[in-house]
């Protein structure tokens, strides 16, 4: 157990009034969490402070050779106003195997769930209620030694942050375009791709930029060798469903292993699909397009729960799926898998954790 020091702000902000549009990453709680780690020390003075800027040297690692890992997960608030993580100690593990990459010492994992629960805790007050809305929690850990040299730093920040956020899609399930780039691609096998890290994103943004300027929203990745096989969407998982079937790419290594996606599969398998976890190429899609077995297709990960795609771009070809509206499963799984992280629906699966209990 972490001993938490607390010290609560003397001037808390304004809360956003409600029906404010949130929109995503903008606001900021009034407290976050922060502990030290030095070599020969270990973890160190985990404590809550009022939200501030923090004071880094110039020379500090993180700014020069992106040593830092990053995880994504949501505080949900119930009718009842109990308040709901939903599986946190799956980020936990996730930091670790990140760190393990990275070089970045291990954090145990039951310290990151009581830090983020502590955290979420004392700011429960700015979790946003209507649907759709989360309070969004970023916990980060970033090399922080003074050293220009290219060597594993021996300090380092966790910290956690927290944003309330609306609702993904305002509108309701919007299916979204997804442009399949055959150009640029994010990782590599024996690369990064599976850990939850910067260097990733800022790898991503140029093919992201040429998605939108083509007017689709997101980006779906080939593999990095044969430029062939799906890998995943900018920050999503990719699920098809195939004459029946649900089939989504294997872990590989340069895929990141969502916990959405992994709650889908369980998921599916309770009700009794067929759930194929292999490698799916763009042509097998194209393929199954013209014969009219592709029947649904969406992205899963932490921001949007489910997300539909409507359309696909792979080179010369635009494909509509399904009729190009969100599909009855992607529908089911939204509404099972936000039930559960409400507290709308029994939770069945043992995933959700009640935060201040
Ligand atoms: C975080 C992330 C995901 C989704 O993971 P979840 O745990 O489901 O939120 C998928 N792909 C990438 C690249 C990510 O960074």
């Amino acid at each position: 157990m972490l001993d938490i020091k607390i010290t609560k702000t003397t001037e808390p902000k304004q809360k956003p009034a409600a029906g404010q549009k949130l929109g995503f990453g903008k606001i900021f709680t009034d407290h976050m969490f922060v502990m030290n780690y030095t070599e020969g020390k270990g973890w160190h003075d985990p404590r809550i402070e009022p939200f501030h800027n923090i004071s880094l040297s110039p020379a500090a690692m993180v700014y020069h050779y992106g040593q830092e890992m990053f995880e994504g997960l949501k505080a949900y608030k119930g009718e009842d106003g109990k308040v709901f993580l939903f599986r946190p100690d799956m980020n936990a593990k996730r930091t670790n195997n990140t760190n393990d990459r990275l070089v970045i010492p291990q954090l145990p994992v039951e310290d990151f769930v009581q830090a983020v629960s502590t955290v979420v805790d004392v700011d429960r007050d700015w979790i946003p209620t209507e649907p759709g809305t989360s309070l969004y929690i970023r916990p980060f850990i970033i090399a922080t030694d003074e050293f220009l040299g290219v060597a594993p730093s021996k300090t380092y920040l966790f910290m956690v942050i927290l944003s309330p956020s609306g609702a993904y899609y305002e509108s309701g399930l919007a299916p979204v375009g997804i442009w399949i780039e055959d150009e640029y691609v994010r990782a590599v096998r024996g690369g990064i791709g599976f850990a939850k890290t910067g260097g990733n994103y800022a790898a991503s943004l140029i093919a992201q930029q040429k998605a939108h300027d083509a007017g689709f929203s997101q980006v779906l990745w080939l593999d990095g060798v044969e430029r062939k096989y799906i890998e995943e969407v900018g920050a999503m998982n990719i699920f098809f469903k195939i004459a029946g079937k649900v089939v989504t790419p294997a872990l590989s290594g340069s895929i990141l292993p969502g916990i959405t996606r992994d709650s889908t599969i369980q998921l599916c398998k309770a009700w009794g699909y067929e759930v194929e976890e292999r490698k799916i190429s763009a042509d097998e899609l194209l393929q199954a397009q013209k014969e009219g077995t592709l029947e649904e297709v969406f992205g899963t990960g932490t921001a949007a729960v489910i997300s539909p795609v409507g359309k696909l771009r792979f080179k010369d070809e635009v494909m509509t799926i399904g009729d190009g509206t969100t599909g009855p499963l992607s529908m089911k799984l939204y509404d099972t898998i936000t039930g559960i992280q409400t507290g709308k629906l029994p939770d069945t699966m043992g995933w959700r954790l009640e935060v201040g209990k």
